[in-house]
């Protein structure tokens, strides 16, 4: 299995836990404002490592790593996952898997197999405006609610993320956001920030006055929310 990057140490990627980081090409959305451009839009690069390697390296790593976060693009796409993540909790680790959500039973199906401990889904935007987000013209969005829905009937442990983007998002946006997720155990929104990979270049952030008062209207719905990174 090709495996595009490994980020051998984070502190960050998997909440409280020591983790490496593993990512996968390809993925179903073209968010304009995505950092991992090289990684879904275009021919993929030549893969940096493969499962086998990734499995000597985890091997090595036991009693010193946690968890393994698993990344793409969209993990969720690749039919060679379950097995990877078998033999990654063979290993004895922790597994956080990111998804946009366009799976609902491949998420399901980690989930109830016991593959998947942590699962960190990109909520783009309030229904409105999804499809614009995500960069796909006639996107479904039926999958998307279900992979919400089956995150907050708390069937994982799971946490909601929004990259919040000038361009995409406005109060009416967040509010529509706020109202999808009430009730949310861990929703983060976290601030675009323009860097040399991202699909779409000339997006700006909001600054963090915007941003807080995007949170406090969040919060009305969610009172869990935070804002990440800002
Ligand atoms: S931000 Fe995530 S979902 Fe969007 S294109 Fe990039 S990898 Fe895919």
């Amino acid at each position: 299995m090709d495996i595009h990057g490994l980020q051998k140490l984070t502190l960050l990627d998997y909440p409280g836990k020591v983790a490496c980081t593993v990512f996968l090409g390809g993925c179903d959305f073209r968010c304009p404002f995505c950092h991992n451009g090289e990684l879904v839009a275009g021919p993929l690069p030549p893969p940096e490592t493969d499962d086998k390697a990734l499995l000597a390296f985890l091997n090595k790593r036991r009693g010193l790593l946690d968890g393994v976060c698993v990344t793409g693009g969209e993990p969720l796409l690749r039919p060679e996952l379950p097995a990877l993540l078998a033999r990654i909790k063979e290993l004895g680790f922790l597994v956080k898997v990111d998804t946009n959500g366009t799976h609902p039973d491949r998420l399901r199906a980690l989930v109830e197999r016991g593959l998947a401990d942590y699962v960190a889904m990109d909520v783009k935007n309030g229904p409105t405006r999804y499809a614009e987000t995500a960069g796909v013209e006639d996107l479904d969005l039926a999958p998307i609610r279900d992979s919400v829905s089956f995150l907050l009937s708390g069937a994982a442990d799971y946490e909601f993320r929004t990259t919040v983007v000038r361009e995409f998002h406005s109060e009416d946006d967040l509010r529509e956001l706020g109202v999808w997720l009430a009730g949310a155990k861990r929703y983060f929104l976290q601030s675009f920030a323009e860097r040399d990979t991202v699909l779409r270049p000339g997006l700006h952030p909001w600054g963090r006055a915007e941003l807080e008062g995007f949170l406090a209207l969040v919060r009305q719905y969610v009172p869990a929310a935070e804002l990440r990174g800002v």
